[in-house]
């Protein structure tokens, strides 16, 4: 019995037998081009190819895993149109006289790289794998292949060193157990295609998953990011055990696909969805959430080598609210600084960067960036049910002006002409004890709280969230954490205000009972916690 681990990112378990992804290996070796005009002509003809596959490959995910999910395949067509990408192929055929395929895997080369060294920007690192594929692509377009994806015959569980977000979207689900790959991470997009389409898959298994366990009898444990290989029989059983409770899970959570949130007792609750990219758009509509209730807009930020222009910003908030039709969609204000930098930011070192310039603070001190995405915000409520709120607040001057700012804006747009909602609301972010102490105060200027209980329980217990040494004092169910948020729910009621969680605790189904009778109104959790949470409210009886 062999165990190999990497990092579960979408949950299950699945037996069988291993089915090693094999490429074959196409030629791309510099060759002397007889005609650099031939060269450049082929790869005008395959680029039109390859953008044909693309639109077929579109079309094919759309109904399996939504506009959102199906939107990588346009970024890729997007990629082959790309001016500098284009201008690099044509440059090396011209200068160098040599093949088109030489070209194309220099260029993929010299781009993938580029991206990959992006160290403060994990979104653009993952885009490193998006070029080569699109490369790749490109490459077998000029062999004159069609792109075969993954071929397997019968259920297996995919293994390979990594799987392109086409290579994924191309496989017969009904053959897939389960993906194992030796790269790859959370945020990639083949993850997040994974988690969307519902298989078990485990990402960052390193070197030991061998191409020469190819057929042998596996079970992959995703949630404990374990792969067992040829499992002896007491592993065996004890995952037939989990993966039996996890299907009966499964199965009884879908019945809670469309329902409404409810208690035996009839107390309602909204339960949201948290997101931080387009791309997850796909799971809030797949898990059924009633809205967005943190929408992390500083990802628009994290995906561009610079700021991002209002008409930008604006086309994403908008696809976020189009597509939510009239649901509810809370943007929060960008929130960088702190863990979350940005090089073109350009902030100064700090000494103690969580308490240092970051969330509303940026925002304050940089009106300008601060009016552009409220411009852009304002612009996109004239597509739907938009919200907006402020991070990181600790006191009543920050929140004045904010709304000072927010209140102008609406008179530019009013100047203007422009289409947007009078009444968007706004609220803010209750991540600090001395935003929640004061919410009292708070309440009456703003509309709504979501209490951010990952940077309220940092704050109020002095552990730092992003050092694991200190995980043992990071007790997510402190009392002075639980009376905070009573206080804020309080106060929010007493001034008629509504009061979200938006932070990891509003997904911790053994304090729902105790949110819900400390009168929280909504919940907003990760898109895959949105059934689980329903079940666990539906299941309660408050006695009311
Ligand atoms: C929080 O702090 O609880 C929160 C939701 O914001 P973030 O995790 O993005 O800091
Ligand atoms: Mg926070």
């Amino acid at each position: 019995m062999l165990r190999i681990t990497g990092k579960g990112v979408s949950g299950g378990v699945a037996m069988g037998q291993l089915y090693f992804v094999r490429r074959e290996r196409r030629g791309a070796e510099e060759r002397r081009a007889a005609d650099p005009e031939v060269e450049l002509a082929r790869v005008k003809e395959a680029k039109r190819a390859a953008l044909s596959q693309l639109n077929e490959l579109y079309r094919k995910a759309l109904p399996e895993v939504g506009q959102q999910g199906a939107a990588l395949f346009e970024i890729h067509q997007m990629m082959l149109e790309d001016e500098d990408y284009c201008d690099s192929i044509d440059n090396i055929i011209k200068a160098q006289g040599v093949n088109a395929e030489y070209a194309v895997a220099v260029t993929s080369a010299n781009f993938s790289r580029m991206f990959s060294e992006m160290e403060d920007n994990p979104y653009m690192r993952e885009r490193a794998a998006d070029v080569k594929d699109v490369s790749d692509r490109l490459i077998r377009c000029l062999a004159g292949e069609k792109s075969e994806g993954v071929k397997a015959d019968s259920p297996v569980i995919v293994a390979a060193d990594d799987l392109t977000p086409s290579e994924t979207v191309q496989l017969d689900k009904s053959k897939i157990l389960a993906f194992v790959t030796s790269g790859g991470s959370t945020n990639s997009h083949t993850a997040i295609l994974a988690r969307t389409m519902g298989i078990p898959a485990i990402v960052g298994a390193g070197v030991s998953l061998d191409p020469s366990l190819d057929g042998r009898s596996a079970v992959v444990d995703s949630f404990a990011g374990e792969l067992w290989v040829d499992p002896d029989w007491v592993t065996l059983e004890r995952l037939t055990v989990k993966k039996a409770e996890d299907d009966h899970r499964k199965e009884l959570l879908e019945q809670f696909r469309g329902k409404p949130n409810v208690t035996k007792d009839g107390r309602g609750v909204l339960i949201y969805a948290n997101i931080g990219s387009l791309s997850e758009l796909g799971l809030v509509q797949h898990f059924d959430a009633g809205g967005i209730g943190l929408f992390r807009t500083e990802f628009l930020y994290l995906e561009s080598s610079r700021y991002p222009t209002e008409d930008e910003l604006f086309r994403s908030f908008r696809t976020v609210a189009e597509t939510m039709g009239g649901k509810t969609v809370v943007f929060r204000t960008l929130d960088v600084g702190a863990d979350k930098q940005i090089g073109y930011f350009e902030l100064a070192h700090e000494e103690n960067p969580a308490l240092g310039l970051r969330g509303i603070r940026i925002c304050l001190e940089r009106p300008g960036l601060f009016r552009t995405q409220m411009r852009a915000l304002y612009r996109a409520s004239a597509f739907g049910k938009v919200a907006v709120m402020f991070p990181m607040i600790a006191s009543l001057f920050e929140v004045e002006e904010a709304l000072a700012l927010a209140s102008s804006v609406r008179d530019e747009l009013r100047t203007e002409g422009a289409a947007f909602d009078e009444k968007v609301e706004l609220g803010i972010m209750i991540e600090t004890p001395a935003a929640a102490i004061i919410s009292d105060v708070l309440a009456p200027r703003v509309d709504f709280f979501s209490i951010g209980t990952n940077d309220l329980t940092q704050y109020t217990l002095a552990v730092d969230r992003q050092n694991l040494s200190v995980e043992r004092y990071c007790d997510t169910h402190h009392e002075a954490v639980l009376r905070l948020i009573r206080t804020v729910t309080e106060n929010a009621h007493a001034h008629g205000k509504w009061v979200g969680i938006c932070g990891e605790l509003g997904a911790d189904v053994t304090l729902t009972e105790t949110f819900l009778r400390m009168g929280v109104d909504e919940l907003s959790v990760s898109p895959v916690k949105v059934l689980e949470l329903r079940r666990a409210v539906s299941e309660l009886d408050l006695g009311s």
